[in-house]
């Protein structure tokens, strides 16, 4: 390929990336019941209880004894997850809302029970379930089958903690760790496929609630958990939420379903009752799970926030020079101190192609064969994520 036609097609990626990334596509259900907001990262969030529209043409379900009640700001919070994700990695998630209040539909249980028989709301229901299955294999397709899904709700408990429901019931979870990562209980839970995938070797109860589990790192972070390092499980008398039909029927607790997922049931103060926490709760939860992804996965999404950084340069950021892979001259890294930091490099997919350290002299040595393409170089300094584009011609 020669030079011109290269930087044209560069040209034309990053037009696609920021197309992609920037503008997201919203794809409406019928009579606008069901919004899929598409995405590029690899997290996929349902919300099955925000909803507040409630046509007359749909009848208030009475079937089966069904619980009715909103999940109140669940759907802003969801927003500001979007939110969040787009500042900090120029990428938006996979959202699915139900805007359809819970006396008419409840897309957290099977059709019969979800619709109470009406062939509207079935009509939505479907949708909303097949809106989430086009987002997971879209998801797992792109990023190795290394996707996280969850489903996010509010739960009315006195105790103000967010319950992390990976089906096991809070019994399941007041056994020992040596219970818990047997293979009979590994079989019973929603992250069962990070077990043997995790990249550090973690046991199940270590990714349930050691150093590096969720609910762990969100506790660490001043949002009280459970389950975590800090609260094991939920205790004999508390009520908890241990996720529902969506977590069991979307994510690898369900035979031939590769996504680890769980259910997020978010308590009101601080997490969902104003603008302002929602916002920071969704900063940290965004910073949370892409420390998941990393520490178990080494996964980066940092390519993602290239078009991002683009448009809105940050002052005195870091620069490398040069930015074209030529398989041995060494990238100088300029305007930052990173030496002995521990360097990646990721192909646009999140692969990690290859790392290493950055050397006394803040260069990086690159002797690996790399295909033409765009790579990220990310560097983490402890208290930053710096990312860089390099490129690879032909
Ligand atoms: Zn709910």
């Amino acid at each position: 390929m020669n030079k011109n036609k290269f930087r044209f097609n560069l040209l034309i990626i990053f037009i696609l990336i920021k197309t992609h990334a920037l503008v997201g596509q919203v794809i409406y259900g019928t009579n606008n019941y069901i919004e899929y907001h598409t995405g590029t990262l690899p997290i996929i969030i349902s919300v099955p209880h925000g909803g507040l529209v409630a046509p007359a043409g749909i009848p208030n379900r009475t079937c089966n004894n069904p619980t009715n009640g909103t999940d109140t700001n669940t759907i802003e919070l969801a927003k500001q997850i979007d939110s969040s994700f787009l500042r900090m990695t120029g990428c938006r998630p996979h959202i699915i809302y139900c805007n359809l209040r819970r006396t008419k539909i409840d897309c957290n249980r099977n059709i019969a029970d979800g619709a109470c028989g009406n062939a509207e709301a079935e009509i939505a229901w479907t949708e909303f379930h097949q809106f989430i299955e086009t987002a997971q294999q879209t998801a797992q397709a792109a990023y190795d089958n290394k996707a996280i899904y969850f489903d996010l709700h509010g739960h009315g408990h006195i105790m103000q903690r967010l319950e992390l429901g990976y089906v096991l019931t809070g019994a399941q979870l007041a056994l020992s760790d040596n219970v818990l990562n047997t293979p009979e209980y590994i079989g019973q839970s929603s992250i069962q496929n990070l077990v043997s995938q995790n990249v550090n070797g973690y046991t199940h109860a270590q990714l349930l609630r050691g150093d590096f589990a969720l609910g762990t790192l969100l506790a660490q972070s001043g949002y009280p958990s459970v389950p975590s390092q800090q609260t094991p499980n939920p205790g004999p008398l508390n009520p908890y939420f241990n996720g529902g039909y969506n977590t069991a029927n979307y994510t690898c607790y369900t035979p031939g379903n590769t996504i680890n997922g769980f259910q997020l049931e978010c308590n009101f103060m601080n997490v969902r009752d104003t603008p302002g926490h929602r916002r920071a709760f969704a900063d940290t939860l965004v910073s949370v799970l892409l420390t998941f992804l990393e520490h178990h996965h080494e996964l980066s999404v940092a390519h993602c926030g290239i078009s991002s950084q683009e448009s809105v340069p940050e002052a005195k950021s870091p620069t490398v020079h040069p930015t074209f892979l030529d398989g041995n001259t060494p990238i100088q890294i300029s305007g930052a101190d990173l030496s002995g930091k521990v360097f990646r490099i990721f192909a646009i997919t999140g692969q990690l192609i290859t790392s290493g350290k950055v050397k006394p002299d803040n260069t990086i040595g690159v002797n690996s064969v790399f295909s033409t393409g765009m790579y990220v170089l990310v560097v983490d300094n402890g208290q930053r994520r710096f990312a860089w584009k390099l490129f690879k011609g032909s």
